[in-house]
């Protein structure tokens, strides 16, 4: 397909909100596929005990499976635990294990317990374009790990009653993180995620959330799509699931969206297509 645009360095994403449920890992994994398949080398790296996104990837990550764990708790290099996602040249999985619910707690008395993940990429020398991060819906250690190692902070909104609340203690959380441990951190980009254009409840969020981040929110955003939800239990994205479903195009569009904005272009509807 055509290519978009490339970052001039690596692009470390941080997927997150305290909220479960929002879309986090669907926007992660959707996002990744579609950087991934217009020809960015992209990371995706399972933070969540769950293994969500290793799942929806198709990665094996059963208890002795090498995973993220290793990596933050035994300083295993990122590159022994990275495998490539079948089906999507370019797309690679840190997957996360079960064991993961314990770093939680393990991590408080290890030395730079805030910064394992980002000694663990910078250390990593395969070149990538992204790296997103798929965080736990909590704002503990794990997150605060990666919010060190990322410089932009992706909030998915889902497009639902009480939108909004809690993301003042996500932005408190960013803000102490940049004040502390990592002044370039900064919240890029708010994604509305299953937003339904047929009820005003959705339309009203989204008008809420615009007045709130302005130009840091996606002008896509994405629909609620049986598809996106199919996709997991195939160990797909809907990017090879369903190429041609709303929910597909419009991952593939926000991923152009953000690709263009990291290059400094304004994404301007369906003018942007003409980009190369
Ligand atoms: P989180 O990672 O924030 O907990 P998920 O990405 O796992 O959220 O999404 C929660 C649930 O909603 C999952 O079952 C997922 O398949 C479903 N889902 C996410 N986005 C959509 C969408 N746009 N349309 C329909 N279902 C969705
Ligand atoms: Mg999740």
């Amino acid at each position: 397909g055509q290519g978009f645009p490339r970052p001039e360095r690596t692009r470390v994403m941080v997927v997150a909100n305290q909220k479960g449920g929002v879309g986090k890992t669907t926007t992660t994994v959707n996002l990744a596929a579609s950087l991934a398949l217009h020809g960015g080398r992209v990371l995706v790296i399972d933070l969540d005990p769950q293994g969500n996104a290793s799942t929806a990837l198709g990665i094996d990550h059963h208890a002795e499976v090498p995973s993220i764990y290793d990596v933050l708790v035994d300083s295993k290099p990122l590159s022994d635990v990275v495998q490539p996602v079948p089906d999507v040249e370019g797309l690679f999985c840190a997957p996360a294990t079960i064991d993961l619910a314990g770093a939680e707690i393990e991590l408080v008395s290890l030395v730079a317990r805030e910064s394992r993940l980002q000694r663990a990429i910078e250390a990593y020398e395969q070149p990538l374009d992204y790296i997103l991060i798929d965080c736990p819906p909590s704002l503990g250690l794990l997150t605060v790990n990666a919010m060190v190692a990322g410089a932009e902070v992706l909030i998915p909104i889902q497009c639902e009653y009480y939108a909004l609340e809690g993301l003042g203690q996500l932005l408190r959380n960013v803000d102490l993180v940049r004040g502390h441990l990592n002044p370039k951190l900064h919240v890029s980009t708010i994604l509305l995620t299953m937003y339904d254009g047929r009820t005003r409840l959705a339309s009203q969020v989204a008008e809420e959330v615009r007045g709130h981040f302005g130009q840091e929110v996606l002008r896509t955003s994405i629909p609620r799509s049986v598809r996106i939800s199919e996709a997991p239990s195939y160990g797909q994205t809907v990017l090879t699931y369903d190429p041609s479903s709303s929910g597909a195009l419009s991952y593939l569009e926000a991923a152009r969206e953000i690709a263009l904005r990291g290059v400094g272009v304004r994404y301007d509807g369906r003018q942007a297509h003409a980009l190369p």
